[in-house]
C-alpha cells in the first residue's frame, strides 16, 4: 500500500520482499472438492468500519461481498464443561456478563478513548488497568461469571488478542471488549483477499522502470551511515547485497524486526528497543477444511443446525463457515487454534504439525457434534502454522500486563527525523492485527514520507 501512494506521488522507491510471493499473511489458495474454492490461509474478513476496503475496491475494481448470515441457524456453539452449549441456552448468560462488562468499561475508559487514545494511555488510571491481567481486573471489579461464560471469555479472547485471559492486559481487553459481535456486518473479497494484494502489485510497476519488486531478498541488517543515510543489507538468491539510501518504510511483521541486525546502533529510541525485546506475537494455525455438504447447517442428531460457529473444545478455539455461495463448490469450514499460554505454544506446535494429527483432533471434535459429518481426505484439508512460517513466526503482538501502556506508541513513531517510517499492521492504534490497519499504515508512512522528501529536496 505504501509503494501504491507512493507512485502515485510520482516518489521513486523500491520494495524488498523476504518470500517469494506478494500477500504476507494474506494468503488465498484454492483447495476443496471443486476447483475454485478459495481457502483463506490468513486474512478473510473485514468489518463496515474498514471503509479503506470499500475505497480500494472502487478505485482497483474487485469486488467485495457481506458474508450472510442465517437467522433461522443457531448463530453460535460453545464448548465447555464437557458439553456442547447452543446460543439459545447461551443468550440471556451472555447478554447479562456482557452488559456487566460495559458498565465497567463505562466506568473506568473516558467515552470516545480510541480517538484519543494516546492521552489515555499516559494517565495513571490507563497504567493502573494495564498493569493488571483480565482475571485480576474481574476480581478488582466484582465482575463474576460462571464456567460456561469464564470458557466463553476465554476463547473471544484468544481470538481477539491472542493470549488467553491470565495473560492478557486488562486494559488491552476492555479497549477490545465489543457489545455484541453479531452486530459486526462481515465482508469478504470476492475471489479471496489476495486478489487485493495482486491488484496492488500489478499497479506498482513503472516508476523505475523494469522494477517492482525484488523477491527473495530479506533485509538481514541496517546500518546509519551518517546523519542522513542508511545502508541496508539484504539476503538475496544471488548473494548479499547492500543498498544505500535516505529514506526507509519499515514494513515488517512485528515478529521479524528483532531479527535485523545493526538496530543498537540506529539511534532507535529506548523503549523501541525494549519493545522489540520484550513483546510476543500470538500464534495462530489455521486450517480449511472441505466437505462436500454442509452439514452443520442441518439439523442433525446431536446438534441443531448451526452457522458452523464453534468455539472452544479440547483442541480447538474457534470454528466458521468459510463456504463461498454459488453451486457445486463444495463447503468449507475455517478452523483458528491460538495456544492459551505462550509456554504452550512449542508443545502444540509439534502436536499439530504433521497434517494427520491435526486431522484427527478435527475429526474427533466434530463427531462429538454429529455422527453425519461426513468423512475427510488428506487432500481436504490445508493447515498453515504462522508460528513456524519463516518470515512471520506468529501474528499479532499480544499486549501482556503492562507493556500496553509502557510500549505505545514508541513502537511506532519514526526515527531518524522521519527517514525512518514505521508500517505495518501492528503500527495502526485503533486497527491493528487487521489488513484495514496494515494498508491504512502504509498509506500514512507513505504520506509522512513525501512531507520529508518534498522538504529534503527543496
Ligand atoms: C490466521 C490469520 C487470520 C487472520 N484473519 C484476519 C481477518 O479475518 N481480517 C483481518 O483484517 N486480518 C486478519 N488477520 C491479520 C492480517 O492478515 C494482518 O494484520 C495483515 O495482513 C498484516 O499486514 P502487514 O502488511 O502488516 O504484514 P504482512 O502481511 O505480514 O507483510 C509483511 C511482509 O514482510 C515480509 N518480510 C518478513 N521479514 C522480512 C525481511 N526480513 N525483509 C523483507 N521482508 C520481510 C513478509 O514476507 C511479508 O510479506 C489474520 C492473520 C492471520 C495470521
Amino acid at each position: 500500500m505504501a509503494g501504491f501512494e507512493l507512485k502515485k506521488k510520482r516518489i521513486p522507491f523500491r520494495i524488498f520482499e523476504a518470500s517469494s510471493r506478494v500477500g504476507g499473511r494474506v494468503w488465498s489458495v484454492e483447495q476443496g472438492r471443486e476447483l475454485g474454492s478459495i481457502a483463506e490461509m490468513g486474512a478473510e474478513f473485514f468489518e463496515e468500519r474498514h471503509q479503506i476496503l470499500f475505497a480500494l475496491s472502487r478505485e482497483l475494481n474487485f469486488e467485495t461481498q457481506e458474508v450472510e448470515f442465517d437467522n433461522k441457524l443457531e448463530p453460535l456453539m460453545l464448548f465447555a464443561q464437557g458439553r456442547w452449549w447452543p446460543s439459545r441456552e447461551l443468550r440471556s448468560k451472555i447478554r447479562n456478563s456482557t452488559a456487566q462488562i460495559f458498565r465497567v468499561k463505562l466506568k473506568l475508559l473516558p467515552l470516545n478513548v480510541s480517538k484519543n487514545l494516546f492521552e489515555f494511555l499516559e494517565t495513571p488510571e490507563a497504567q493502573g488497568l494495564d498493569q493488571v491481567n483480565v482475571l485480576d481486573l474481574w476480581q478488582r471489579q466484582r465482575l463474576h461469571f460462571d464456567p460456561v461464560m469464564r470458557s466463553y471469555f476465554e476463547a473471544q479472547c484468544l481470538r481477539n488478542l491472542g493470549a488467553g485471559l491470565s495473560e492478557t492486559s486488562g486494559l488491552a481487553w476492555l479497549l477490545n471488549f465489543e457489545k455484541d459481535e453479531r452486530s459486526r456486518r462481515l465482508y469478504r473479497i470476492v475471489g479471496g483477499y489476495q486478489r487485493l494484494t495482486t491488484i496492488l502489485f500489478d499497479r506498482l510497476s513503472g516508476v523505475i522502470p523494469g522494477y517492482r519488486v525484488r523477491f527473495e531478498s530479506p533485509l538481514s541488517e541496517i546500518e546509519r551511515v551518517d546523519e542522513e543515510s542508511y545502508r541496508l543489507h539484504f539476503e538475496t538468491p544471488g548473494g548479499p547485497k547492500v543498498y544505500k539510501t535516505k529514506y526507509v518504510i519499515m514494513a515488517l511483521p512485528f515478529s521479524q524486526i528483532s531479527k535485523i541486525k545493526g538496530l543498537q546502533n540506529i539511534h532507535l529510541g529506548d523503549s523501541k528497543i525494549r519493545a522489540i525485546a520484550a513483546l510476543r506475537t500470538s500464534q495462530p494455525i489455521k486450517s480449511v477444511l472441505s466437505f462436500p455438504e454442509a452439514f452443520w447447517r442441518m439439523k442433525n442428531d446431536r446438534a441443531p443446525g448451526n452457522q458452523g460457529r464453534w468455539i472452544g473444545g479440547s483442541y480447538f478455539q474457534g470454528t466458521w463457515d468459510s463456504s463461498w455461495p454459488g453451486k457445486g463448490r463444495g463447503f468449507q469450514l475455517s478452523l483458528l487454534q491460538i495456544a492459551q499460554k505462550f509456554k504452550d505454544s512449542s508443545e502444540r506446535q509439534l502436536n499439530l504439525g504433521a497434517p494427520n494429527n491435526e486431522m484427527d483432533s478435527i475429526v474427533r471434535e466434530i463427531s462429538q457434534l454429529t455422527t453425519k459429518a461426513p468423512k475427510l481426505r488428506t487432500e481436504d484439508v490445508q493447515s498453515l502454522n504462522w508460528g513456524q512460517q519463516k518470515f512471520f513466526g506468529g501474528d499479532h503482538i499480544v499486549y501482556q500486563p503492562g507493556q500496553l501502556t509502557q510500549f505505545n506508541p514508541s513502537i511506532w513513531t519514526p526515527e531518524g527525523l522521519g527517514r525512518l517510517q514505521w508500517a505495518g499492521e501492528y503500527t495502526n492504534a485503533t486497527d491493528s492485527g487487521t489488513v484495514a490497519g496494515a494498508l491504512m499504515s502504509g498509506l500514512k508512512a507513505a504520506q509522512n514520507m513525501k512531507e520529508i522528501y518534498k522538504f529534503r529536496k527543496i
